[in-house]
Order: C-alpha cells, then structure tokens, then sequence
C-alpha cells in the first residue's frame, strides 16, 4: 500500500505530522529521531509504506535503495564520513514503528557488538 492513515511516519511523510525534515528524495523523507541517540540521529524512510525493509525491498527495490544513499547524502551533509544505519525488524530487537525507516547515527563512539 502506498500509505497506511493510521501510520505516524506516513502522516510525517504526508506532512501532518511535523518533523525536522533534513532531507528529501522522490522517494525517501529523512528527519531527525524525536529522541536522540547520538549528536546525528535521523530516520530515513520511504514514501511507501510497508512495516519494515524486507517488505520495502520487496515491494519496491529502488526506493529501498535509495534509502542507502539518502543516509549518506544526510551523514555528508552534516559533516560526518563514518555513520551507523540500523533497521530494527520487529518488536523483540526494539522496532516500534511499523513503517520501514533506516536510523542514522553518528558523532559520538558506537560500540559493536550493539546493546
Ligand atoms: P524503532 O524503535 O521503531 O526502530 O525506531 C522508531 C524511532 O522513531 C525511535 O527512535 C523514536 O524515537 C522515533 N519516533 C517515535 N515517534 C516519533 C515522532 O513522532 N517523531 C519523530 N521525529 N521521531 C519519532
């Protein structure tokens, strides 16, 4: 579906929901996390809804890429080369948002293994 009238980040997409948008793309909306893990936090996510990035790949493979080079477009923006993207799948490893969205993260140490 192209998009879900009970989904928060379609209703940011849509622009009823208000959001510190940092960028754009024909098929991607990135702005910043309403709560903050590291001095460069934003979603990134497409303008087509589907509940995570397996059913975004599938239902459209060129949107979901160009999520990858949004990140990148947003990390470059704000001065960062090296960034984290996360994509939480499901509720039990912390996804609580059902519509696809890529976390990028940077500007302070990311350990690894994450927590
Ligand atoms: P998840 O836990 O599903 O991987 O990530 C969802 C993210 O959405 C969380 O980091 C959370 O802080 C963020 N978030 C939840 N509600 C809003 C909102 O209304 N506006 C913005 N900008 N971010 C939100």
């Amino acid at each position: 579906m192209s998009a879900d009238p009970d989904c928060l980040f379609c209703k940011i997409v849509a622009g009823e929901v208000p959001a510190e948008v940092v960028h754009a793309t024909e098929g991607t909306v990135a702005f910043r996390d309403i709560n903050p893990q590291a001095p460069l936090h934003v979603l990134v996510v497409p303008r087509t809804h589907a509940p995570n990035a397996a059913a975004s790949a599938e239902v459209d493979p060129a949107q979901f890429a160009e999520i990858a080079t949004a990140a990148r477009a947003v990390a470059t923006a704000e001065g960062y080369d090296d960034y984290r993207l996360v994509f939480n799948t499901g509720a039990g490893v912390g996804q609580t948002v059902f519509h696809t969205h890529c976390h990028v993260l940077a500007g302070r140490p990311l350990t690894w293994p994450p927590g």
